[in-house]
């Protein structure tokens, strides 16, 4: 029988080995170094293909394909927003992701991407804080307490010297599992009933839930001047979380208007409402916290570029380890256009 030739085998990152590769390198310096790279790659901007991700919307939730190319290599992440699934004992999000060299369109990693979306949300959001949030923030506020919630808290630790979490969700049990989970993380850790008790003396207040709708997590008279809002779940159309009144006091950063306008909190303002790209924040070309008492607000929706740099993060970690498996997934032949032979010798 013939055997695949060992270029085509191509290397398989599984939920398991992820997990180990996380506990091998730790999960604050992972979410330190993908920071790293996604800095990076949005500092050279200029050099991806860019379009808005690819939605499948129903009425269960949203199926989406987020590609995007630097010329030299090509990725994508398939990625699902379900927000009832927790209710039926599933995950909200879940992905899995592809890169493949340009040259030869041959891919060079599958590796599955829940974990690994959950690390590059919070590394962005970190990095953006780094950029935007004051200085001497300590306190942060963690509004909806699921499966992101505890990347988050550990990222702004590690990257914006956040010493304290508050939490809150509508569900008591799942603030009490964030903070089980937090016990030993290093951060004071403070359970709130309110969305208002979470926001006290916070310089910096995350909203990381998960609702198909129009939700008013924050409203205009909760936020006070000088804060950084990380606003994660919003990133959908028709899916927000915050009150528009709150949006016109911002100063408002994205990572790419054409699908932020789609599907950030700026879809409840006009078109041309001024907006700043983070990648020129990074570079210098735009300013960021300009003053202690402006509000900043991430409006983040997840954007092909921070897979992309978590891919090719995952794809140099592994290099020499055995976090992976080969993957038969391309069919070879040692004669190209002998496709048919190859499935006859099988035989
Ligand atoms: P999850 O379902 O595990 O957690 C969401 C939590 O929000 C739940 O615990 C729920 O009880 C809570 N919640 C719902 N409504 C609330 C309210 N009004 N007040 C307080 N808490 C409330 O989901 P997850 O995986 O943590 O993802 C959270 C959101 O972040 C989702 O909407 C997801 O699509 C989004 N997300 C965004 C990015 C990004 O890059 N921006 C990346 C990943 C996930």
């Amino acid at each position: 029988m013939t055997q695949p030739s060992e270029k085509a085998l191509v290397p398989f990152v599984s939920v398991d080995n992820m997990m180990r590769l996380v506990h091998h390198i730790g999960v604050e310096r992972m979410i330190t170094q993908i920071a790293a790279q996604i800095e990076a790659d949005f500092k050279r901007w200029e050099s991806f293909d860019k379009t808005p991700r690819i939605p499948a919307h129903s009425p269960h939730g949203v199926i989406e394909l987020m590609p995007t190319s630097d010329g030299e290599a090509y990725g994508f992440k398939y990625v699902n927003g379900h927000p009832k699934n927790t209710s039926e004992g599933l995950q909200t999000v879940t992905a899995f992701g592809l890169l493949a060299d340009v040259y030869t369109g041959y891919p060079t990693l599958l590796t599955e991407m829940t974990m690994l979306t959950a690390l590059r949300t919070a590394a962005t959001s970190a990095l953006v804080g780094s950029y935007l949030a004051p200085k001497s923030s300590r306190v942060m506020a963690m509004i909806g307490n699921g499966a992101q919630s505890e990347f988050q808290c550990l990222a702004f630790k590690a990257m914006c010297g956040i010493d304290t979490v508050r939490l809150y969700d509508t569900d008591p049990a799942a603030t009490e599992k964030c903070a089980g989970n937090l016990k030993n993380s290093g951060l004071t850790v403070v359970t709130c009933k309110t969305p208002e008790d979470a926001i006290e003396g916070a310089q910096i207040i995350t909203t990381c839930t998960a609702d198909k709708k129009y939700a008013t997590i924050l409203t205009d008279n909760m936020v006070g001047p000088g804060v950084h809002i990380n606003a994660i779940g919003g990133d959908c159309p028709g899916k927000t979380e915050l009150h528009r009144d709150i949006l016109l006091r911002s100063d408002i950063f994205v990572e790419y208007p054409e699908q932020t306008r789609i599907e950030g909190e700026i879809q409840a303002l006009v078109d041309d409402h001024p907006v700043t790209e983070m990648w020129q924040v990074m570079t210098g070309q735009a300013e960021g916290r300009r003053d202690d008492r402006q509000i900043t607000l991430f409006d983040s929706v997840g954007f092909a570029i921070e897979d992309f740099s978590a891919l090719r993060y995952i794809q140099s970690a592994i290099e020499g380890t055995g976090f992976f498996e080969p993957l038969d997934m391309l069919a070879d032949p040692d004669n190209p256009r002998d496709l048919f032979g190859m499935l006859m010798r099988a035989g």
